[in-house]
């Protein structure tokens, strides 16, 4: 007889990545295509010298350059092991058995299970009709049990975005005893200029917190590397969840030198986001439905074409990533891969 595991865990479906296979065009999981800078490559280099001990549990050295970055306290930021392991964290740090966790769907794929994984239950509520989030529905769906709220803005995988206005009536109406995490894994990709910034938004705000990632626009998904801005008492309960040593100096060394050069890599996505909008147009002018996208994908929502759609680039070797019966996420690559996808799309 094998061990018992919570019977709950065997209905829960397990996260599925972007695929990849050798050799393809991936525009999957949301990477940049751009490889590390040299600078990055040397702290990486210098940092693996260490690697006999353990590294530092609270990355001092990135809490202390994002806080001055951003202008918060260094007590209110915590560093994971990629956000999603940081999300897993305010879950973990918010929720027990029977709680509920309020969130838009289609929204990132990983937010269910995580909240199914503490025992809570996700309250979904569905997109609008221009793929975006309804926040006085999600208003609507808060309860007493409720919390914590996601807001992913711009959202994964519709690229959509909640503005200023909204956002604020939103976190004016939300109960204060909930707690609210704009998760902004794309922020970086936004060129709207109502869309806030969601860690000015937070200032002053005692149930709100800021998920960002090193994984996107900072280009180290490989090296997972993820934060949160958050009220101090929310961020110290954040700490006390997460795995010791759980963020490998090598990581935090490679973050610290992306932070350095991010004059650079903000450059490098200026240049995406062209391409992303080209993509887009392409599309449009191909009678595609594609949503204004202010991330680093495009979302097409072909409903029950997704499978054939996704089906049809693979053969062509480009890799998307289709929700079946909904639509296809692509992210945007390099000029070359952008013109292989869009060859094999329209
Ligand atoms: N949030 C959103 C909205 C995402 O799309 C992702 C990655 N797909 C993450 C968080 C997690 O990214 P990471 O763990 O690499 O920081």
């Amino acid at each position: 007889m094998t061990a018992r595991t919570r019977p709950d865990l065997d209905l829960l479906p397990a996260y599925v990545p972007g695929r990849s296979t050798p050799g393809a065009v991936k525009l999957a999981s949301n990477e940049v295509a751009d490889g590390p800078l040299p600078s990055v490559v040397a702290a990486i280099t210098a940092a693996a010298a260490g690697i006999n001990r353990y590294p530092d549990t609270g990355s001092t050295v990135l809490a202390t350059a994002l806080a001055a970055r951003l202008a918060v306290d260094a007590a209110q930021v915590v560093v994971g092991n990629g956000s999603v392991s940081v999300c897993q964290q305010l879950v973990q740090a918010t929720c027990a058995d029977g709680d509920e966790v309020v969130f838009a769907w289609r929204s990132f794929e990983a937010y269910p299970i995580l909240v199914r994984v503490v025992g809570a239950v996700p309250v979904t509520v569905p997109l609008t009709a221009e793929h975006g989030h309804d926040l006085p529905a999600m208003l609507a769906a808060i309860t007493p049990r409720t919390r914590l709220v996601f807001v992913c803005n711009p959202n994964n995988p519709t690229g959509t975005v909640v503005r200023r206005a909204e956002l604020e009536r939103f976190l004016d109406a939300v109960p204060p005893e909930v707690l609210v995490v704009l998760d902004e894994a794309y922020t970086e990709f936004v060129r709207d200029p109502e869309v806030p910034d969601g860690v000015e938004l937070a200032r002053g705000r005692a149930n709100v917190a800021v998920l960002r990632t090193f994984s996107k626009a900072y280009g180290l998904a490989g090296l997972r590397v993820g934060y949160t801005v958050a009220p101090v008492a929310v961020a110290t309960a954040v700490r006390k969840v997460g795995v010791p040593f759980g963020v490998s100096g090598i990581a935090q060394a490679a973050a610290v030198a992306s932070l350095d050069a991010a004059d650079e890599l903000m450059v490098r996505c200026a240049e995406l986001v062209l391409e992303r909008e080209r993509v887009r147009d392409a599309l449009v002018s191909a009678g595609y439905e594609v949503p204004v996208s202010e991330a680093n994908f495009v979302w097409l929502p072909v409903g029950d074409g997704a499978l054939a759609l996704a089906q049809r680039c693979a053969d062509a070797g480009v890799l998307v990533r289709a929700f079946a019966g909904d639509g296809v996420r692509v992210s945007t690559g390099t000029p070359a891969e952008n013109d292989a996808f869009l060859a094999a799309a329209t």
